[in-house]
């Protein structure tokens, strides 16, 4: 295909105001709530609620951002990256319609041990995603809900509210919830029946579980980044096992990040542990695992060239292109490139299918425009 491929990105961030929690919460609360900065070349300071620990910053990023911008700012460079004018713009450039937009410094309230603190601060932020993120484009941007976890009652106020205030996706974290059972247990199924009968969608982006870092030494780097993405895998395949699907059939989860080709993997194993042992298998599910996964499960990738190959050669049509914008790891700067080489060999039926169907079926309130399309 030659000229512009538009796609809609089923991963994006936003980067938060550095006052947002002094904007929208008192100032005891705002105090407590996760900030970041640097404290040396290569080391960056997080502190949540009185806990406070560093993490290294990549070389890479300290030699461009030595003037004191935390790493969190050096990871969002984009002109938009702060800006949700501008960051149009640069969705404009790099051919990216809609978009669901997980926080950043949010992602370490997952580090906030206080009930109330984390309910109070999950809906004063919410409606700031609605009136300064969607409310900018309501037919283009999906902020994602952040979600208190430490009671499963309190999140299930939270989807409620999240979607009678106009949001469409929550976001829970990948990893298991400190204190609490891991995503199959039967304590989370009041959550999985309001985000059904609410009709929003569960965002499980990968990495949301903590430190990063589990290999030191040789190889590192590559065995981290493959790993921080396990834990999306792992929930999907809690909810599917748990039988979460059989009783909430229009549940669609979306696990961002984290590459598409182990969907089928994931569901060769699961369908050989559900028929080889199906004495020891409880509960029984009313299709086989990999059904659920193929109907319920979406899964969001930036750069896997074999990604396309999941739907065309392997049957399954929930891949979505996303451009992980402004972060490192995505496509900003050559998004077009990355379409290219990942479309320009397949069937025009699967490009559109991954960059743009799967994503509206999960928001069906966002499309392309034609005269956009047309023009490109
Ligand atoms: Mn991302």
């Amino acid at each position: 295909m030659t000229g512009k491929i538009w796609t809609h990105s089923g991963d994006s961030h936003f980067l938060e105001p550095e006052d947002l929690w002094h904007q929208i919460l008192p100032s005891s609360q705002a105090d407590r709530m996760p900030r970041t900065r640097m404290i040396s070349d290569d080391e960056e300071l997080v502190e949540v609620d009185g806990k406070s620990f560093t993490r290294k910053v990549p070389r890479v990023m300290t030699a461009k951002g030595s003037t004191g911008e935390t790493m969190t700012e050096m990871a969002h460079r984009p002109p938009g990256s702060r800006d949700v004018k501008l960051r149009l713009a640069d969705l404009n450039n790099e051919g990216v319609w809609g978009e669901v937009m997980y926080q950043s410094i949010g992602f370490w309230c997952t580090l906030i041990e206080d009930r109330a603190l984390i309910a109070e601060a999950a809906r004063a932020e919410n409606e700031w995603m609605v009136d300064e993120l969607k409310g900018a484009a309501p037919d283009r941007l999906v902020p994602a809900a952040l979600m208190p976890v430490l009671e499963v009652e309190d999140s299930v106020a939270e989807v409620y509210h999240a979607a009678e205030i106009g949001l469409h996706v929550i976001s829970l974290p990948s990893g298991q919830v400190p204190g609490r059972e891991y995503w199959n247990h039967k304590e989370w199924d009041p959550l999985w029946a309001a985000a059904e009968e609410s009709g929003m969608v569960v965002g499980f982006h990968i990495g949301t579980n903590g430190d990063p870092v589990k290999y030191r030494g040789r190889g590192g780097a590559i065995i981290n980044y493959v790993e921080s993405g396990r834990d999306g895998i792992y929930a999907v395949m809690c909810l599917v096992s748990a039988g979460v699907f059989d009783r909430r059939p229009e549940l669609k989860v979306l696990v961002s990040e984290g590459g598409a080709t182990w969907v089928p993997y994931i569901g060769d194993r699961m369908n050989e542990a559900y028929r080889q042992h199906a004495e020891f298998v409880r509960p029984q599910l009313s299709k086989l695992p990999k059904e659920y996964l193929y109907n319920n499960v979406y899964a969001s990738f930036q750069h896997d060239e074999s990604a396309p190959a999941a739907m065309w050669a392997m049957g399954y049509q929930n891949v979505m292109f996303g451009s992980d914008y402004p972060h490192l790891e995505g496509t900003y700067g050559h998004t077009q490139k990355t379409l290219h080489g990942l479309f320009d060999d397949v069937e025009p039926e699967v490009r559109e299918r991954i960059t743009r169907g799967a994503f509206e079926e999960l928001f069906p309130h966002i499309t392309i425009p034609e005269e956009v399309l047309a023009a490109s």
